[in-house]
């Protein structure tokens, strides 16, 4: 296929290199250097500093050979090391261990609060939820998460700022505005909710339970911003996917939201599904820029029916991986010449965009929700399955509703388990995340930040991308790692060579990068 003329994101990030380092082999060298001109590829001692570009500035090459070929099972690493990882043995008590390393730090959190409750599912559903229209469960689950945040914050110690929120689930307004108030303000009783201008708080929405008039309640109750999933406007594929939403429902949600003072409306969107087609998806995307939401996110549909049984229920009418591929090449194509900036690996934000600015700036992060314009700080996680990522670790909550209000009632926390990261662990956090931020590492920030020689402590990983730069996926010097234009897609791949447990059996749960 073609190369698609797709971004031109100047590399604001270009300070991000600079420093020398010391030490083995030049990668470039070992690593028969790419044919995209990263230079340095002779270099038998180190040549002074100079900058790694942080912002990818060519164009995507789309490549359906080389796509398919590295097309592997891997995981979208929000957190490092991923979900499968975490341990049985971690508890509460290596929780609260981790909490009272936070809260000496007093540095602002950001707090995740799980809705798990769904009163209809939808067929490609992968998410933990409980589908139920029986509303008295919100009751009992309400009344839980009260008990969790206030055990939260005497254990990360109240008072401290909240940068940054996320309500989602299942459907975050299966609650009724009256709950959803009653726990906003037990949050905002025991952490202090920062000036609207500079919080992120923002609420997933199912525009079939929630009307403008609810749109505008939650605008009152301190969100400000609102994630839609819209999935597809085409009513042949809403009603094989169980989800059936007019554009006219979506519309009249968006325009609530702008009436009122949301400063950002997120749609997610979903290629891979039942009767999809690039000339079908290009109506959807055509209804999609006329509505221009500030950001998109674009998921690549999973198909998992072993593990995720509803999945079965879906036609058998899914398009196959050269299908898929040409979906992405058309979505990608219409969103860039609509003008919007395509973010890390899976989102999309129009260029005054908040995210749009941190990835310019080289300041994106990467967490549970995805890509995040808020610095790292800890997130706190409330609700059936939440995961949490505090001090040196990550936590998750009981996954059942029951085994949650059991710990709960109990008279502690849900926490169930987690993993507590070792330094090499910090290493290979930042170097994936690095890498699926800005799609570029300089070895030099690593070193200084670890105290470790790149290139000797990455031997054998620095030895294993010779095959992706000899395809032309990176390229590698002596300074540093650039994901080159036909890599970009293929970033998950470049990042799990840094990934000490990709050979664990648990990696086979994971679904196609592509
Ligand atoms: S996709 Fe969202 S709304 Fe649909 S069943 Fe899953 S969690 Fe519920």
């Amino acid at each position: 296929m073609n190369p698609l003329p797709l971004l031109s994101t100047p590399c604001a990030n270009a300070s991000a290199a600079g420093e020398s380092h010391t030490g083995s082999r030049c990668p470039g060298c070992q690593s028969r250097a790419s044919t995209e001109g990263h230079g340095q590829s002779q270099c038998a001692t180190r040549p002074a500093p100079r900058t790694t570009p942080a912002i990818p500035s060519a164009p995507i090459h789309f490549d359906a050979r080389l796509l398919g070929r590295y097309d592997v099972n891997g995981p979208r690493y929000t957190s490092y090391p991923t979900a499968l990882q975490f341990r049985d043995d971690f508890d509460a008590s290596d929780y609260a261990r981790a909490a009272a390393q936070s809260k000496r730090t007093g540095k602002p959190l950001s707090l995740y609060v799980h809705v798990p409750f769904c009163d209809t599912v939808c067929f490609y559903c992968a998410c933990t939820k409980v589908v139920t229209n029986n509303r008295a469960h919100a009751d009992a689950y309400v009344e839980r998460l009260h008990a969790e945040i206030s055990r939260q914050a005497s254990l990360l110690g109240a008072g401290r700022a909240l940068a940054q929120m996320h309500w989602g689930g299942g459907t975050p307004t299966f609650l009724s505005l009256e709950q959803i108030a009653s726990l906003i303000d037990a949050i905002s009783r025991q952490f202090i909710m920062t000036p609207d201008e500079s919080a992120e708080y923002a609420i997933e929405i199912d525009p079939r339970s929630a009307g403008p008039a609810s749109i505008r309640a939650l605008r009152a109750l301190g969100f400000n911003r609102l994630s839609i999933g819209v999935q597809d406007f085409d009513p042949r594929v809403q009603e094989a996917i169980h989800r059936v939403q007019p554009r006219a429902l979506v519309e009249a949600t968006l325009d609530a939201a702008r009436n009122c003072g949301f400063r950002s409306v997120n749609f997610d969107l979903i290629y891979g599904l039942p009767h999809q087609t690039p000339e079908s998806f290009s109506n959807t995307l055509d209804a999609v820029i006329e509505m221009a939401p500030e950001r998109l996110s674009v998921f690549s549909y999973a198909h998992l029916p072993q593990q995720f049984k509803m999945q079965r229920c879906l036609p058998d009418a899914l398009p196959d991986g050269p299908q898929k591929l040409a979906l992405l090449q058309t979505i990608i194509a219409r969103l860039s010449a609509a003008g919007y900036v395509y973010i890390g690996m899976d989102h999309f934000a129009r260029p005054d965009d908040e995210l749009a600015r941190a990835q310019a700036a080289g300041t994106l992060h990467r967490n549970f929700q995805g890509y995040s314009t808020r610095a790292d700080c800890d997130l706190v996680g409330v609700g059936m399955s939440a995961i949490g990522r505090v001090g040196d670790c990550y936590a998750q909550n009981a996954k059942t509703l029951k085994t949650y209000y059991e710990a709960i009632d109990a008279g502690g926390l849900a926490i169930t388990r987690g993993v507590q990261l070792d330094e090499d662990d910090h290493i290979r956090r930042e170097v994936i995340s690095r890498l699926m931020c800005h799609m570029s590492l300089n070895f030099a920030s690593i070193e200084q930040a670890h105290d470790i020689d790149f290139i000797a402590y990455f031997a054998s990983e620095l030895g294993e991308l010779a095959d992706l730069a000899a395809d032309g996926l990176v390229a590698i010097d002596a300074h540093g790692l650039r994901i080159l234009p036909a890599g970009r897609l293929l970033v998950r791949v470049v990042a799990q060579v840094f990934d000490r447990y990709r050979r664990s059996a648990t990696n086979t749960r994971c679904a196609k990068v592509m």
